[in-house]
């Protein structure tokens, strides 16, 4: 058990593509159990590897609320197998203190991984729940992708990034998502007129 040092936006690690685990060692169990350590030390939802300077394709999630008993979910090797639908998310990262940003996420995503034991299992994550936004935060790590790089508004992120004393926006590291924002526009328009 150790609380493990997160690394934070500007660490080049964070960029790199991380690697497959071949096998689930007692190496990798360690590192998967100082993960949720971290994790619920600092608060957070989720964390992955690459987080605490191992480029491996780990992360950890709990989305348990405060009442409710924990329930760590330890994915190795993940693959997000479907996604469908768009939703905006307002999200922070261990990585990224104090920063929140509204995101781009899609809405419902199915991953097929490995557990801490090294077995197979299928989790389906609907309807924007919170579950689903960290899967796709995390994932998104395993590849040198930030969350940041979905933003909604550019401009938006760079005021936050600055206000907290952060690096700012990578522009060449930013996704194009034109259906997402198209479908979160249209559903915004849908909403603001049932308002009336
Ligand atoms: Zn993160």
């Amino acid at each position: 058990m150790a609380i493990l040092k997160i690394l934070k936006y500007g660490d080049e690690k964070l960029r790199l593509k991380s690697k497959e685990i071949s096998k689930v060692s007692k190496k990798i169990k360690t590192l998967a159990h100082d993960m949720i350590d971290t994790m619920y030390a600092n608060n957070g939802v989720g964390l992955a590897a690459p987080q605490v300077g191992e480029n491996l394709r780990m992360f950890v999630i709990d989305v348990s609320m405060d009442d409710e008993p924990l329930n760590p979910i330890v994915f190795i090797n993940p693959k997000i197998i479907k996604k469908s639908g768009a939703i905006k998310s307002n999200e922070g990262c261990l990585s990224f203190p104090q920063a929140y940003v509204d995101v781009r996420r899609y809405k419902n995503v199915m991953v097929k991984a490995m557990d801490i034991n090294g077995r197979p299992f299928v989790l389906e994550a609907k309807n924007g729940e919170l579950l689903a936004k960290a899967i796709q935060h995390e994932y998104d790590h395993l590849d040198g992708i930030l969350f940041i790089d979905h933003s909604r508004n550019i401009f938006d992120a760079i005021e936050v990034l600055k206000q907290n004393n952060l690096p700012s926006i990578e522009q060449e590291k930013l996704i194009d998502e034109p259906e997402l924002e198209e479908e979160i526009l249209k559903n915004e328009k849908h909403r603001t007129r049932n308002n009336h």
